[in-house]
């Protein structure tokens, strides 16, 4: 690395360390390898150290292994969501040869996205209300060359239902009231509609489950991601809307964070 090189990733390092950022030596390297003008490290760093999401400010951010444009107004991916697509696609064996799929709330379209890198012979349709949202989904499917449909729509009030699915997948806002109260500075600035799921988190568990078992065939697959006190309570409500075989899975952290079903 050149000299200047080593006093500007000081230089950010310590910004980053004023601001609290506990690991404020490595992003200062991923800003400065991100961008190469001096004065825009810098002030990256700065908005950084006031807590900005890191993926915001750097606009891409790895999810299963593909590059996701990501910014104000989209949820970032999170690595324990690959667990749900890993859940899925352990379960491959109860979906026909060419599925019919659903990704329900989806933010970047991450999930449809790395599910049909994996599955290309599957039809997905990723689902959203936020047309913000479904901007970044579009262009990460471009950006990907992957073929999904997307279609703005509220999941909890749909104007269009599709035909029959083999596969309905979702992350949907889980936070409790509670959770919102106490964000973590840098969650605050993702959109409140993609994290607030009333006041017990499972609001759109509830009204999902009810309302789209009925585009399931039977035999269909239902997977979830949950947050990691809401395991028993998401797989009361499958089993109340007649799934059966219903699982909870954890994350690599050893929290729960799958609930899935297949459809009577
Ligand atoms: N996993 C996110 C968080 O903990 C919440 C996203 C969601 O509600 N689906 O911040």
């Amino acid at each position: 690395m050149k000299q200047t090189d080593t006093a500007l990733l000081r230089e950010l390092t310590e910004i980053l360390r004023a601001g609290g950022i506990e690991d404020a030596g490595l992003e200062a390297q991923w800003i400065c390898g991100d961008m190469p003008d001096a004065e825009r490290a810098r002030e990256t760093a700065k908005r950084r150290a006031a807590h900005e999401p890191l993926q915001y400010l750097l606009g891409t951010w790895e999810f299963y292994g593909l590059p996701m444009q990501v910014g104000p107004g989209v949820l970032i991916p999170r690595a324990d969501t690959e667990t749900l697509v890993d859940a899925v696609l352990e379960r491959q064996q109860h979906l026909p040869q060419t599925p019919a799929a659903a990704d329900l709330c989806t933010g970047s379209g991450c999930i449809a996205l790395a599910l049909k890198s994996r599955l290309p012979q599957l039809t997905v349709t990723g689902i959203d209300k936020s047309e913000t949202a479904l901007g970044y989904a579009r262009r990460n499917a471009g950006a990907n060359r992957l073929d999904v449909q997307w279609c703005c729509d509220d999941v909890l009030a749909p104007a269009n239902l599709p035909g029959m699915l083999d596969l309905i997948v979702c992350n949907p806002p889980y936070l409790t009231a509670d959770d919102m109260a106490n964000l973590q500075q840098e969650v605050a600035f993702e959109p409140e509609e993609a994290l607030f799921g009333g006041a017990d988190g499972l609001d759109f568990y509830r009204s999902i489950t009810a309302l789209w078992k009925d585009v399931l065939r039977q035999g269909g697959l239902l997977a979830y991601e949950i947050g990691c006190t809401q395991g028993a309570a998401v797989e009361a409500i499958l089993r109340q809307n007649g799934f059966r075989d219903t699982e909870i899975i954890r994350d690599l952290s050893g929290l729960e964070r799958v609930v899935l079903g297949y459809r009577s």
